[in-house]
């Protein structure tokens, strides 16, 4: 596996042999859904090609005040399940090889990034699009795969990808869950043993709207409210959103249709946990 640690190294290194590239690009503290990214990754690289990483804890999609310093970085056990997992190449700069201080450049994407974590999130979006652009100029992939866990995130790159010409196919892939359905996330490990425990409430909150949709419930409206009324009775939970959305534009329906996704975003203690659902 080859260690690519600045910018320079990232265009010789790469340019020197042209094989098809698929990108997953990460903030590190790889789980098991990373994991499955990387194994896509490979899937669509096949034996010829080659699987980059990255790994970049991007301050630039930090609110201020929010957790980068924090963030968890744990880099030798990164490194090893790269090597274990065989990926070919591991991009993990300094923020120094990414922005400069006088950075006056930026990406924004100005429809989907205001809905859903948009709105708590302002800027969070710039921070991910910018950073994900640099990322393909500076790996040129062939494509790059990201989590359905994160679907507004994969809408946006998607649009992002569209509206700038970029030639990057965007892979999805699938919500890796533990047991108890909570989907895999680094900041799982910060929650306490008793958010923890009521966390996966989320997961089956979300089922249950799905099912209730599939029985014949088109109301965004009442399955709003059971969702709601379920999750506010855990304890440890503060919701941020929950709402039904359409699964390309991100903007609420009143009724649910084919493309209706539900997402919500809750804090459990300090730690504010995303998921979603297809509702029919
Ligand atoms: P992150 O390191 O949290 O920025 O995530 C890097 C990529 O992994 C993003 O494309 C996420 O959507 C994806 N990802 C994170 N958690 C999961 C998961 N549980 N299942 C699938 N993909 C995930």
């Amino acid at each position: 596996m080859k260690i690519i640690e600045t910018a320079a190294e990232a265009h010789d290194a790469l340019a020197a042999a042209r094989r098809p590239r698929v990108l997953v690009p990460t903030m590190g503290a790889l789980h098991r859904g990373h994991l499955e990214l990387i194994r896509l990754a490979r899937a669509a690289a096949g034996s010829g090609g080659e699987v980059a990483v990255s790994i970049f804890v991007n301050p630039l999609q930090f609110e201020p005040g929010s957790d980068f310093e924090k963030y968890p970085r744990p880099q030798n056990e990164d490194e090893e399940s790269c090597r274990a997992s065989g990926v070919d190449v591991l991009f993990r700069p300094a923020g120094s090889e990414m922005y400069f201080a006088d950075q006056s450049v930026t990406v924004e994407e100005n429809a989907l990034s205001h809905t859903l974590c948009g709105k708590s999130r302002p800027g969070h979006f710039r921070g991910v699009c910018t950073v994900v652009a640099k990322l393909f100029h500076l790996l040129e992939p062939d494509a790059a795969v990201f989590g359905e866990k994160d679907f507004q995130q994969l809408a946006i790159i998607r649009r992002m990808v569209r509206d700038m010409s970029m030639r990057v196919r965007i892979i999805a892939a699938p919500t890796v869950r533990e047991a108890d359905g909570l989907a895999a996330s680094s900041r799982n490990a910060y929650l306490s043993p008793e958010e923890r425990e009521q966390a996966p409430m989320l997961r089956a909150a979300l089922r249950e709207a799905a099912e209730q949709a599939r029985g014949g419930e088109t109301s965004a409206a009442s399955l709003l409210q059971r969702v709601r009324d379920r999750i506010s009775a855990a304890s440890h939970a503060c919701i941020d959103y929950v709402e039904v959305v359409d699964a390309s534009s991100l903007q609420a329906r009143e009724r649910v249709t084919t493309d209706s996704v539900m997402a919500v975003a809750v804090y459990f203690g300090k730690t504010r946990l995303i998921d979603n659902i297809r509702l029919q």
